[in-house]
């Protein structure tokens, strides 16, 4: 077997619209292609020793053992491998369901489509899976130990991948609640919505956090002097900077027992509490001195540590947090007691888990000593051996909710403490003996406030109702009358993406709204070039739903795209499919104009429920879709007649159609018309069809979205095929005598469609034709026949380019298609572009169009431009 690709799909794409993460793996299976697994000996036998679990794979026969019978009966490698891959996830805890293996047009050669929860773990089983099952091909096992190692590396991957216990509780929300969410630049800056709705996190920061309510947190002296101003009961204190500050200021707080923690520490470093005596100071200094400059030293408060979490003005939740310890059992020492505790799997390093491992500090072994232990002696049974005197989780503590237990006095205060601090969320560390009591009444005292509180305590508390907090901070960021989306329009079809993107956000640009728009030529915002290229993948929609300007998204979104990783957006508003038509057929294993028309229908089917897909009503494969979308369907046709509309219409649907020289919307009995194609420049005076095509699926996107018709038409109307609007699209040029043309129709549906005009032309019609050199043969034969249907006369030329054809031969193919049409047709064969095209418009005679097919788009322009144009005066069609 040979993998000849791994891709990361990460958006609705070909295989699914509601799974977005899946592997695919395009598999040779070589020899094992003509091999199903029952004739393979030992095969079956070694897989079920490896891997007993694929017992739960259900497959095809539905029940419990059903993968395993298909294995023993007989099945494709690629299948099996598809599921292995899933198992092998699973037992490093990432359980994934959804497979399908299916063969592609070239024999042996399969595709293996697998969900995947971390996209390099995903990547890995996919290699593992094929390494796995070869290797019980080839032996008739796959070694234990080998397995074991795949998980680890699996686990590694999932933990270097993963968000921090707080981050994942919020992004996890959001996705319960259809909000976006992705990952900006570096890994902890998460954004939530798109374009100008969006809103940031960072752990359990927000964009809306202040920048002087987290300096003062920080400033644990300055939170308390601010606090007890305020009347608010904090801890008795001082700060000092030199040692031989600390005797007078032990006794200024009154005597031991004391707290000494660095002023501006956290987690817990450097605190020691429950100071008795001048030796245990002393070290303590020394400990807080490790992490700060300026110390605290403060009363020591008896009572119970909580956390009390408040988010935006209100207490969310409270939890007690009790320090790391153990519990007797009568036989293990207090070292085995420690083992037992860490071997929970739910302790894990550092913030990672729901827990954290219990580890031993100078403080641990303080507090044995004065309970009279060591790490061996043997505490009786059920006694609470406390190792840690600070409750922090990190530090190997628990907590317990006590959410419903504060007292209503108490919630008060610490709901006024973080309006003070000014935070938005806010953990308030109170120290009490009894938090069901007002803080005044037992001597409780906040000790300080946190920004930035970690979730993990309250998400999943060790005892007690785990509290959703963050879904309280969902509610600030996205309150119920705001959104979090922008619009988002994606359009694809095989011909006309570039100009009715452009068109359509000419069209949205009349709103006054800043509109974010990629297209073959570039990544637009508003009025200017963002990045020029190829901009139809994923990459530049991201870049438009991360800008925190973007208002409206237009996104022209091609197959190319959604093939290699899917589409950029959960979800779309409205997706319009133009057409499907032959082109690009041959490549990443679509063969057929079927499989193609399933591609792009992703764009139809990926729409909101409440959205709209926009069908090409002419086009039987376009119009199909309308049975595998979830959302409402429009329909725009060129044929007042297309019974497909009219029923559509008179059930009161929606409808574009192009009737008695008007553009128009249909809306159950109502006609309401746009403009006439006389008036929209972009149709060259109403004379190019496909283009009052392009110009309805663009009207009708805009008004599901609600553009109004004067919108529509002022864009409509201001809209030009222009060499600065659309490059490269129907660019008429007025050169006196004659005219020239360029356009970038590139496959023959294309070639159909610019015929449709250029038939209309009643001077000589001068064709400079070829095309793309990675086309098929009979591409080119076809492109030759169209041309000879449409031109007078033709001068075949060949892109710089050939993408691995030899030269002169795509042109032979041409001239080929155009013999077989009209043998007597006059025609050149200059190889040479720029030639090419020097000639076309040298032997121009009067009255006629030389229509250009480039390969570059901008240097056949400069050509033209070279000999002065007068303009591209449409009225004198
Ligand atoms: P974290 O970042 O986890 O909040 P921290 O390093 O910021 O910890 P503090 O919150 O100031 O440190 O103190 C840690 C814990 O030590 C408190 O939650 C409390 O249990 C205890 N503590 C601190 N000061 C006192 C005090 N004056 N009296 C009693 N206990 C105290
Ligand atoms: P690409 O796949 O290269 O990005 P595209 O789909 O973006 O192409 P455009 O750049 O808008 O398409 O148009 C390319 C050419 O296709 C046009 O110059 C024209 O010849 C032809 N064309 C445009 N619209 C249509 C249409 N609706 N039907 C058929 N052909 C069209
Ligand atoms: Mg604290
Ligand atoms: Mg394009």
């Amino acid at each position: 077997m040979r993998i000849l690709k791994i891709q990361t799909l990460r958006g609705p794409n070909y295989w699914s619209i509601r799974r977005h993460k899946l592997i695919v793996m395009r598999l040779d299976l070589e020899e094992l292609a003509e091999k199903p697994s029952n004739e393979i000996s030992g095969f079956y036998e070694g897989l079920v020793e490896v891997l007993p679990s694929l017992e739960s794979h259900l497959c095809s026969p539905g029940c419990h053992g059903g993968f395993l019978m298909r294995v023993r009966e007989g099945t494709l490698m690629g299948h099996i491998i598809e599921h292995v891959a899933l198992e092998l996830q699973e037992l490093a805890g990432m359980p994934a369901g959804f497979g399908r293996t299916r063969e592609t047009g070239t024999p042996g050669v399969y595709q293996v489509v697998f969900e995947y929860q971390e996209e390099q773990a995903g990547r890995y089983a996919a290699r593992a899976a094929v390494r796995l099952c070869q290797s019980i091909v080839n032996k008739g096992y796959y070694l234990r130990q080998e397995l074991e190692q795949d998980i680890e590396d699996l686990r590694d991957l999932q933990r270097d991948a993963a968000l921090g216990p707080s981050t994942d509780a919020i992004v996890q929300e959001a996705q319960a609640r259809g909000i976006p969410s992705m990952t900006l630049g570096t890994r902890f800056l998460i954004q939530l919505g798109y374009g100008v709705h969006q809103k940031r996190i960072q752990a359990t920061m927000t964009a809306q956090t202040g920048i002087l309510g987290v300096e003062l947190a920080c400033d644990k002296e300055g939170t308390k002097r601010i606090l007890a101003d305020a009347g608010v009961p904090v801890p008795r204190g001082t700060v000092i900077n030199y040692f031989d500050e600390l005797e007078s200021a032990i006794a200024d707080v009154g005597g031991y027992p004391i707290v000494i923690k660095p002023l501006d520490g956290n987690h817990g470093r450097g605190i020691t509490i429950d100071i008795r005596n001048w030796d245990e100071a002393e070290a303590a200094y020394d400990a807080a001195r490790d992490v700060s400059r300026s110390i605290i030293i403060e009363r020591y408060y008896t009572g119970r540590d909580h956390r009390v979490l408040v988010v935006d003005g209100k207490v969310v939740a409270v939890a007690e947090r009790i320090p790391a310890h153990v519990v007797g059992d009568g036989v293990s020492t207090i070292e085995e007691l420690i083992e037992q505790t860490n071997r929970d799997p739910n302790r894990g390093e550092g913030h990672d888990n729901v827990l954290t491992r219990i580890e031993l500090d100078r403080t641990s072994y303080q507090l044995l000593e004065r309970q009279g232990y060591t790490v061996d002696t043997v505490p009786p049974k059920d006694e609470i051996c406390y190792l840690r005197a600070t409750a922090n989780l990190s530090t190997g503590g628990i907590a317990v909710d006590r959410t419903d237990d504060i007292h209503p006095e108490n919630l008060w205060l610490a709901q006024r403490v973080a309006k003070i601090i000014g935070l938005d969320i806010a953990g308030i560390d109170i120290v009490t003996e009894n938090i069901t009591r007002p803080l005044r009444e037992v001597d409780g005292v906040i000790v300080e406030v946190n920004a930035a509180p970690g979730f993990r305590m309250h998400v999943s508390p060790s005892r007690g109702i785990p509290r959703n907090v963050a879904g309280a901070v969902l509610d600030m960021l996205f309150p119920p009358e705001k959104t979090s989306r922008v619009p988002i329009l994606a359009v694809t079809g095989t011909n006309g993406k570039t100009t009715t993107t452009r068109l359509l956000a000419h069209i949205f640009k009349q709103t006054g709204q800043v509109i974010g728009y990629t297209t073959t030529d570039g990544t637009y915002i508003g009025d200017y070039l963002v990045e020029p290229g190829d901009n139809t993948g994923p990459q530049s929609a991201q870049l438009i739903l991360q800008d925190p300007t973007v208002e409206v998204a237009v996104l022209e979104s091609a197959r190319g795209g959604i093939l290699r990783s899917g589409l950029a957006f959960d979800a779309s508003n409205v997706g319009v499919v133009l057409n499907v038509a032959a082109d690009h057929l041959g490549i990443g294993d679509i063969d057929t104009i079927d499989q193609m028309a399933h591609l792009k229908s992703v764009v139809a089917e990926a729409v909101l429920p409440n959205g709209y897909a926009v069908l090409n009503a002419d086009d039987h494969r376009v119009a199909a879709m309308r049975d595998r979308v979830k959302s409402q369907v429009a329909f725009f046709t060129m044929n007042p007649e297309n019974e497909l509309v009219k029923r559509h219409t008179q059930q009161g649907g929606l409808a574009a159609v192009y009737e008695n020289g008007y553009l128009s919307i249909l809306k159950g009995d109502w006609t309401l018309r746009i403009e006439q194609a006389v008036n929209v420049p972009i149709t060259m005076a109403g004379k190019a069809p496909f283009m009052i095509a392009n110009a309805l699926a663009a009207s009708l996107a805009a008004f599901v979205q609600g553009v109004s018709i004067e919108q529509i038409r002022a864009g409509l109307n201001t809209f030009k095929a222009s060499v600065k609007q659309t490059p490269g699209r129907m660019n008429l040029f007025n050169l006196g005598r004659y005219h020239a043309l360029i356009d970038y129709a590139h496959n023959p549906h294309s070639y159909e469609a610019l015929g449709g005009f250029i038939r209309n032309w009643t001077g000589e019609r001068i064709g400079v034709v070829g095309g793309p050199g990675d086309r098929r043969d009979e591409d080119f034969i076809t492109l030759g026949k169209l041309s000879a249907g449409i031109f007078d006369r033709i001068i075949i030329k060949e892109d710089d380019n050939t993408r691995g054809r030899s030269r002169g031969s795509a042109a032979e193919l041409i001239l080929k298609g155009i013999m077989q049409v009209k043998p007597d047709c006059p025609y050149e064969s200059i190889l040479d572009e720029t030639t090419a095209i020097n000639k076309g418009l040298d032997s121009a005679s009067d009255g006629s169009l030389v229509v250009i097919l480039p390969e570059s788009v901008t240097r056949a322009i400069s050509l033209i431009e070279a000999r002065r144009p007068v303009g591209d005066d449409i009225q004198q069609l």
